[in-house]
């Protein structure tokens, strides 16, 4: 059977999912689009789909059974809410909302109608975090201790309603909420304490830099960093476990595991090494033939399975893998954030 889809917002994301669903999953049409700027209506028309003059026009349409949300952050909630009660199952763009307790809303509503409600968590699906989660999860630098998550650009730009706070804008709605939600997909402990360090450094009332510190139960640490004003990139990621360290620099998945050659004797480890910057022992660059390099293992991954693993849950084939608990935890440490930011200190809590 074809499921029906309907998008709300059809901007750059929207339109994203329109190609997306209509060049790659066949189980769904995409039959019907609701955008608020009159202006786009012409370009809804235009791709042949059904071009709804109001929200309403569109969740009372018999013939949809899925609408994807693609707007601004701040209506999500309640664009979610009104689908749900009009009988249609919903996945909604990321931040699903813009705090903890407006999901708990949503949550509530999906509970009372049944519907199948997710959000579009489809960074767990790049290639980059399939690595990292494999290399942390099959423990291929032993316990992993520390990991760093970070996305480093220098455009300086706050695209359109991204500068506004009541928008939900700025960088940890935009990013932060991908990196978070990919931490707490791999970290199994709750988080425990949370130390956020954001910056405006060009945008009038958002966050635009930002440093956030997470620390788990389970003596995990990391570091989720965006930056949209940084001109040398440091590595995307970089997770240092008991036995090694893994790397992936950039956005083309490059990286290396450097692991200890356990079968070298150390005396070379009490010398004083003379470099340019001055005399060290503890920081000395290693002998090369004490350390192994080994290329990270290989990942295949396509946004795609996020739609195919809708269809499968409204085929009552598969479980549901972007959960709204899941997210609502993602919401939680957001929340702490924000709170760590405004009381500029950390902030214990168990998420
Ligand atoms: P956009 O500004 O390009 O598009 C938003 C569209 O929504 C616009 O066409 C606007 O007219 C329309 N809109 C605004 N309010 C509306 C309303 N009440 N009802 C109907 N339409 C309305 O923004 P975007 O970049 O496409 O972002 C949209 C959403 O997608 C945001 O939640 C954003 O965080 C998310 N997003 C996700 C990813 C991802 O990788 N998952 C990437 C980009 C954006």
């Amino acid at each position: 059977m074809g499921y029906k889809l309907a998008i709300v917002g059809l901007g750059g994301m929207g339109g994203w999912h329109y190609e997306n669903i209509t060049k790659r999953i066949d189980e769904i049409d995409v039959v019907g689009a609701y955008d608020i700027r009159e202006e786009v209506r012409p370009h809804i028309e235009a791709l042949g789909l059904k071009c709804y003059n109001s929200l309403e026009e569109l969740v009372n349409d018999k013939e949809i059974d899925i609408v994807t949300i693609a707007t601004p952050n701040d209506v999500h909630k309640d664009i979610a809410i009104t689908c749900m009660r009009h009988g249609k199952h919903v996945v909604c763009e990321k931040p699903v909302t813009m705090n903890a307790q407006e999901l708990e809303e949503v949550m509530a509503v999906q509970k009372e109608t049944g519907k199948l409600f997710s959000v579009h968590q489809n960074r767990r699906w790049d290639k980059d975090y399939v690595i990292i989660k494999k290399v942390i999860e099959e423990q291929m630098i032993g316990k992993a201790c520390m990991i760093e998550n970070r996305v480093q650009g220098s455009r300086q730009a706050m695209h359109g309603w991204r500068a506004y706070k009541i928008n939900g804008g700025g960088m940890m709605l935009d990013w932060g909420v991908h990196l978070v939600d990919q931490l707490l997909d791999m970290i199994p402990a709750p988080v425990v304490d949370v130390y956020a360090d954001l910056h405006a450094l060009y945008s009038e009332e958002v966050d635009d830099n930002l440093k956030v510190m997470l620390k788990f139960e389970n003596e995990v640490s990391a570091i989720v960093e965006v930056a949209t004003n940084c001109f040398i990139n440091q590595a995307r990621w970089h997770v240092i476990g008991e036995e090694g360290t893994a790397v992936i620099n950039d956005w083309s998945c490059n990286g290396q595991i450097v692991k200890l050659n356990t079968e070298e004797a150390m005396e070379w480890a009490d010398a004083i090494v003379y470099t340019e910057a001055g005399p060290t022992r503890t920081m000395a660059p290693r002998p090369s033939e004490t350390t192994i390099n080994l290329p990270l293992p290989e990942a295949t991954s396509d946004w795609t399975d996020y739609y195919k693993n809708i269809v499968s849950v409204l085929d009552g084939t598969a479980e549901l893998i972007v959960k709204p608990e899941q997210c609502l935890r993602v919401m939680k440490v957001i929340d702490a954030i924000f709170k760590s930011q405004e009381k500029k200190t950390s902030i214990s809590c168990c998420i």
